[in-house]
């Protein structure tokens, strides 16, 4: 059995979400996981290794602002997992990050679909319904029947403290851009 890597002093021998470690890691991990926000969805990877003086956090607990649970929904999501700034089973905790390897759609050419994420600067989702849906609008003083779309975006929202599904239009007021994977 090999020697902890947090604590070298002792036996790496119990199991945590993040791998096998000492139990002085297992209670930190415990006590970080019981600190994260409510909203967060799955909560028990919410968590790192900090140093040898602070031990595990979750990111609640460290930089909230940059390290959301918003991001961190989509990544397990969509599976967007790599290095970094990362929770501790490898998904992606910043905006940023899960944007980055995605193209931003121009929506005066392309339409947005099912699975697309949508993002603004510090908040992102997944669109989870795409309707058309008829609309009049005043041209040149006459009525127009025109297709608009119609989006639902399913996010993890601090606001409401859970994954919520909000209209693009009423609920984000239409800001942020699509991005497809
Ligand atoms: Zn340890
Ligand atoms: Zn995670």
């Amino acid at each position: 059995m090999s020697q902890c890597k947090n604590h070298g002093k002792y036996k790496a021998d119990t199991h945590t979400i993040a791998g096998i470690f000492c139990k002085e890691c297992a209670d930190q991990i415990k006590r970080a996981q019981s600190t994260v926000d409510r909203h967060v969805e799955p909560k028990e990877c919410f968590i790192i290794y900090e140093d040898s003086k602070k031990g595990w956090l979750s990111f609640t607990e460290k930089d909230r602002k940059k390290n959301t649970g918003c991001a961190h929904w989509v990544a397990h999501q969509l599976n967007l997992k790599g290095y970094g700034t990362v929770c501790a089973e490898g998904y992606y905790i910043r905006v940023p990050d899960v944007v980055a390897r995605a193209r931003k759609i121009d929506r005066n050419t392309e339409e947005v679909k099912v699975n697309d994420i949508w993002a603004s600067k510090d908040h992102t989702g997944i669109v989870v319904k795409v309707e058309e849906i008829k609309v009049v609008v005043k041209e040149d003083g006459k009525d127009v029947e025109k297709t608009k779309q119609k989006i639902l975006i399913q996010h993890c929202s601090s606001g409401q403290g859970r994954v919520a599904t909000d209209d693009f239009e009423r609920h984000f007021k239409g800001r942020g851009d699509f991005y497809r994977l």
